[in-house]
């Protein structure tokens, strides 16, 4: 058996950089090739059509379903032009995955033939028979109707033969079963609540959007030695294997030459990711052995969205032509770092940005001061609520470690708006009158013009850091759909951006002049939101204690951090902006907990077979060589001497009986501690089990699994290990 991970390692050592097929056009001619955007639209729609689409997709006009047909024939003329030949509905169930159905264009013609057919009917709305989606009971299997609904946003496009329409995913009575429709609610709620409180200084606003860009952390991993192991193969992490001798401690590897295999799989990606419309444009090696990043330009949150969850798909698919494995995980290997998705992001309105400055008035910085403060107070007010949009079984296991964000959420802000937000606090209206030039309406702050925030003020330690003109979301993990933690934050800016709007308002109406108003405001949400500002060592163990002093969220339970969920003031957070009610979040929680609950299920039984069918019958049969060796050299020698000779081996061979003992009685003791969690009726009880009980139990069986792979003979091992895992590419 040990045979086939040599042969794999050698083979995967052989493989030679691959070629790439690079398009003779420049990346801006076949840029967007694939997606019906807006300059197909014009070119395939009637002139009203393509109007009134506009209208739907860049102001949010109600979509008049009259224009359907004429869009579906548009589109249909121009799919079948570019080969596809099937149709699907595109959307984001609560997996971490998408889903997709997909149908030919072909129907009877009524005449014996077929022909191609397309409508607005089946572009607006489907009904994918999707009982087996994951619902949270929302929908018994009885009523078990969903509808996906056409997304104009965002933008048709073509994968392989088939065009793909991006959708919302409904329940038969209406409630979300997906993120993109809570996402389009969130986005709408902060446009609405940021357009009202941008009118204080530019009455001209009509929109403000959201806006994401992404930073996609990813390991390549060689397919053969992949195949070889199973816990990767079945879980996307490797649940043993001992720390190789050298790993990152060199520090060699981030930002270094991307090795030529790899160099080839990023070329090939990026080429089908532009055709895409996606526009990415960084890449570069990470902190870890074979671990990489890929970022794009950023782009209106939703559309980001997509353009991810389209991302991950074809990076797994890309990766395969290149003898690659993507592996998305948050933390595939023990001891080196894991991956994230650092979700950047920032509020633009149609006439420019709104968190960058020092603005070219003095309004535009105390606008920039308005949404920097408010946004402070939104992750003041839901940490917790934000922590549990990020949480998941897979990237627990990179929070709180030792690189990435803790298991806290709070603020960097650098020293420059740290120094202005203290300057606020401390400083009186008349003072600020009076520091300003023009007739005594007009905020001046000395600070703001330095504010040109020195990006080099960079705090990697933080979970939500301000980086000059956005926040950066660190804790997001790498296989996490964005639009969870975007759902969260647009939805907690809008319902504080409304509050920030009424307490304004009822000064102005006390008769307090606008700009006094806002300030005085500011500066007590200043006050209030200071817990979660922190610019130091997110890592260290002071800042634990100190955060729980401060009140915030310091649980480290995933279960129970999905708790925030349903806790009163996210509940009526959610309700006010109309972006999930009560029933929805409730119904989403119990899928939380059930993926939990499974993933780490998975996890154990994985460990449990690779326990009982690779290591301990490995080390035995090493043993057993041992003893074998040990009453040979009985035959040999004089018995002290056979005895000093053996002392050693039969050290070796105690330690592999206590070991190997050891994991079997675990993997007995956790094969019954499932059983009992599985008899939990509660979703969050059976969770909270696998968490406190299984979890655990992995733990400790693969501390003693690792230990076995440092003695055991290398030649018999079976499973591809660290060094080789990491190191080949
Ligand atoms: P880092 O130095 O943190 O790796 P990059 O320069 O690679 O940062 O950019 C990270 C991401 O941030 C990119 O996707 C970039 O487009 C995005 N980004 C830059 N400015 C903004 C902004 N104002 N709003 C949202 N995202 C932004
Ligand atoms: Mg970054």
């Amino acid at each position: 058996m040990s045979k086939l991970r040599f042969r794999v390692v050698e083979t995967a050592f052989k493989k030679r950089a691959l070629e790439v097929t690079v398009p003779k056009e420049r990346p801006s001619e076949y840029f967007a090739k694939y997606v019906f955007n807006k300059e197909k639209m014009f070119r395939y729609l009637p002139s009203k059509v393509y109007a009134k689409l506009i209208d739907v997709i860049d102001n949010g006009a109600p979509l008049d379903r009259s224009i359907a047909d004429e869009v579906a024939a548009g589109m249909k003329k121009w799919a079948i032009e570019m080969g596809a030949t099937h149709y699907t509905h595109w959307f984001h169930p609560l997996t971490e995955g998408t889903a997709e159905k997909h149908d030919a264009f072909v129907e009877h013609d009524g005449k014996g033939g077929m022909m191609e057919e397309f409508t607005g009917k089946l572009l607006v709305q489907q009904e994918p028979d999707a009982s087996s989606f994951p619902n949270g009971g929302i929908r018994n299997t009885f009523e078990a109707r969903g509808y996906s609904a056409w997304d104009p946003s965002s933008p048709a496009f073509i994968v392989d033969d088939t065009l793909c329409i991006p959708t919302i995913f409904v329940a038969y009575t209406g409630e979300s079963l997906d993120y993109k429709a809570p996402l389009l609610k969130a986005l709408r709620a902060v446009d609405k609540a940021a357009v009202e409180v941008c009118h204080y200084f530019d009455p001209e606003v009509k929109k403000v959007f959201a806006y994401l860009g992404w930073e996609q952390e990813y390991f390549l991993v060689d397919e053969g030695l992949y195949a070889a192991r199973p816990d990767l193969l079945m879980t996307g992490r490797t649940l043993t294997g001992h720390d190789s001798a050298k790993n990152q401690q060199l520090e060699d590897h981030y930002f270094g030459a991307i090795p030529p295999r790899v160099a080839a799989f990023m070329k090939d990606l990026e080429i089908e990711a532009l055709k895409l419309g996606i526009p990415v444009k960084t890449r570069h090696n990470e902190v870890a052995p074979n671990q990489f990043e890929l970022a794009p330009i950023f782009e209106e949150c939703n559309l980001a969205v997509d353009h991810n969850m389209l991302i991950m798909g074809l990076m797994r698919k890309i990766a395969r032509n290149h003898g690659f494995r993507v592996l998305l995980h948050e933390k595939p290997f023990k001891g080196v770092n894991g991956s994230g998705k650092h979700n950047n992001w920032s509020l633009g309105t149609d006439t420019g940005v709104l968190l960058h400055a020092p603005g070219k008035t003095p309004e535009e910085n105390l606008r920039f001061i308005t949404f920097v403060v408010n946004t402070l107070m939104a992750v003041y007010r839901h940490n917790g609520l934000l922590k549990a949009s990020i949480s998941s079984a897979t990237n627990a296991h990179r929070l709180g470690a030792n690189e990435a964000p803790p298991a806290i959420i709070s603020s960097f802000l650098g020293k420059q708006l740290s120094q202005v937000l203290d300057h606020i606090e401390e400083s009186t209206t008349d003072e600020l009158i009076a520091l300003s030039g023009k007739q005594g309406m007009k905020l001046d702050i000395p600070q703001i013009p330095e504010l040109m925030i020195d990006n080099t003020d960079r705090n990697r330690t933080s979970p939500f850091a301000f980086t000059g003109n956005r926040f950066e979301f660190r804790a997001v993990g790498s296989e996490a759909n964005c639009a969870s933690a975007m759902i969260a934050l647009n939805a907690a800016l809008a319902e504080q951006l409304a509050e920030f709007k009424q307490e304004v308002d009822a000064l102005i109406e006390k008769g307090e002049p606008k700009i006094t108003a806002i300030l005085d405001v500011i500066r007590k949400y200043i006050k209030i939101c200071k817990p979660i500002h922190f610019d130091g060592n997110g890592y260290s163990d002071e800042w634990k204690a100190e955060a729980a002093r401060r009140g915030l969220d310091c649980e480290t339970s995933v279960p129970v951090i999905f708790d925030n969920y349903l806790k009163a003031e996210s509940v009526a957070m959610f309700e006010k902006t109309g972006v999930m009610t009560h029933k929805e979040l409730e119904a989403r929680n119990e899928v939380k907990w059930e993926m939990y609950t499974k993933k780490i299920q998975i996890e154990a039984r994985v460990l449990g077979d690779l326990a009982m069918n690779h290591i301990i019958p490995v080390a035995t049969q090493y043993q057993s060589e041992l003893i074998d060796n040990v009453y040979k050299m009985k035959e040999l020698f004089p018995a002290e001497k056979a005895a000093k000779l053996s002392a050693k081996n039969l050290e070796l061979i105690e330690e592999i009986a206590d070991r190997t003992a050891f994991i079997k009685e675990h993997v007995d003791a956790m094969i019954e501690a499932r059983k009992v969690a599985n008899k939990i009726e509660s979703e969050r009880e059976k969770a909270i089990a696998y968490h406190d009980t299984i979890v655990p139990a992995m733990e400790e069986i693969r501390y003693h699994i690792d230990k076995l792979e440092l003695i055991v003979d290398n030649q018999m091992w079976t499973l591809p290990k660290y060094r080789e895992l990491l190191f080949i590419r």
